[in-house]
């Protein structure tokens, strides 16, 4: 039985865990805050952050204006902005897109001179100041990972920034920062953290502990799903569970990766718009039937679906539903989506490994 699971990251959770733990923000006497356009001042992490700072005499730079499926460049000139501010940690307050950018701009901030493509060769970088993430999303696990999700400018293509300086210090977890989220919002984010549970569990690289931070994730947010279809107004303690729900799919993911249904999503995204948990989530039942068709796959997912209270039929029939993905593709635009799949890490990071032509069959079958 594999064990393994590395987490470095300290997670503080509940309602104004900001406030009460103040003492952690002294890292530094000056700061970068790195958010979206509204959603940092919308939920009120924003205040709260900037509070604590002033408190304690910190020096503090807003970054504002990160934008959805960050760019390197709006990153690298975060870095530049920290840099000339004498930034000595940052803190990145929002969804996924201003959390991973966070991570970028950290690693720029202490590497000032490099180019911006400089920055994915890791093993040449000094280390990366230090991050808090404030998520303001139930989705991501971004607060628990050092993974940065960014789009190559120009390109509409993804690339991680992967770098062991990159897992946040300290994670704070407030719920009520979910609130102002819309529905859109909120339901792509819950199934994108579904998403990373049922990947993370059915991936050949999972352990006993990541499986059980993925079973314990994707059961919160399965039993929460009927609010979600229901289009209900979310009670305090549903946020909760959906954003502890989202952490521990971060925790997952951060031992095993995704599987296939994300880099498939990502053409979605860039070439549709669809937002990133909705883009992944429409995959999920065509995920199911292939990891079926393998013994060791077909065994692990019904397992899974089993410890969260589901059947394989019931997760590819409801996730996929709720993703509500609506398109039509043509051949075209399909070849162009193989081609930037195909170099992927997390393609074929499951039981039953995909070929690119199952994948080209899988978008005109959906699309
Ligand atoms: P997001 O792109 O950060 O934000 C989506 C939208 O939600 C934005 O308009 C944002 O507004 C708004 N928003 C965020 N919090 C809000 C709040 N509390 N109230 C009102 N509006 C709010 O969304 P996300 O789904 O969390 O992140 C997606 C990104 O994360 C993608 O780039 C994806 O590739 C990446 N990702 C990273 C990981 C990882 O492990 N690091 C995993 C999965 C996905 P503002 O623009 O004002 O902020
Ligand atoms: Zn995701």
């Amino acid at each position: 039985m594999k064990m393994e699971l590395f987490m470095p990251v300290r997670v503080i959770s509940g309602v104004d865990c900001i406030r009460e733990n103040a003492e952690l923000f002294k890292l530094g006497d000056s700061c970068v805050i790195v958010t979206g356009k509204n959603s940092a001042i919308k939920s009120g992490a924003l205040d709260d952050v900037i509070d604590v700072l002033c408190e304690l005499g910190i020096d503090y730079l807003v970054y504002d204006g990160i934008h959805e499926n960050p760019l390197v460049s709006e990153c690298f000139d975060g870095g530049q902005a920290a840099s000339a501010a004498d930034a000595k940690f940052v803190i990145g307050i929002g969804g996924g897109s201003p959390m991973d950018a966070a991570k970028a701009i950290a690693a720029y901030a202490a590497n000032p001179m490099i180019a911006p493509d400089a920055v994915f060769d890791v093993k040449k970088l000094r280390p990366s100041l230090p991050i808090i993430a404030v998520p303001t999303t139930a989705g991501t696990g971004s607060e628990v990972n050092p993974y940065a999700i960014l789009t190559i400018d120009g390109e509409d293509r993804k690339k991680t920034f992967n770098s062991p300086c990159s897992y946040p210090k300290y994670a704070f977890l407030d719920p009520k920062y979910t609130y102002s989220c819309g529905y859109g919002t909120t339901v792509s984010c819950a199934l994108d953290a579904f998403c990373h549970c049922i990947e993370s569990y059915n991936s050949p690289k999972s352990t006993y502990l990541s499986e059980l931070a993925a079973v314990f994730g994707a059961k919160k947010i399965w039993r929460e799903l009927i609010h979600l279809e229901n289009g209900e107004e979310l009670s305090p303690k549903t946020r909760e569970r959906l954003l502890n729900a989202a952490c521990a799919g971060g925790i997952a993911i951060n031992t095993t990766g995704t599987g296939f249904p994300h880099p498939m999503g990502y053409n979605l995204t860039f070439n549709n718009g669809v937002p990133h948990g909705k883009a992944c989530a429409v995959f999920t039942g065509k995920y199911v039937e292939y990891c079926m068709k393998d013994e060791v796959g077909a065994e692990r997912m019904t397992k899974f679906a089993i410890k969260i209270g589901a059947t394989p039929e019931e997760i590819a029939y409801r996730i996929p539903r709720l993703a509500g993905v609506s398109l039509k593709l043509s051949d075209e635009e399909i070849s162009g989506f193989i081609e930037k799949i195909r170099t992927a890490k997390n393609f074929t990071n499951s039981h039953y490994a995909l070929s690119l032509d199952e994948a080209a069959k899988i978008y005109r079958e959906l699309f």
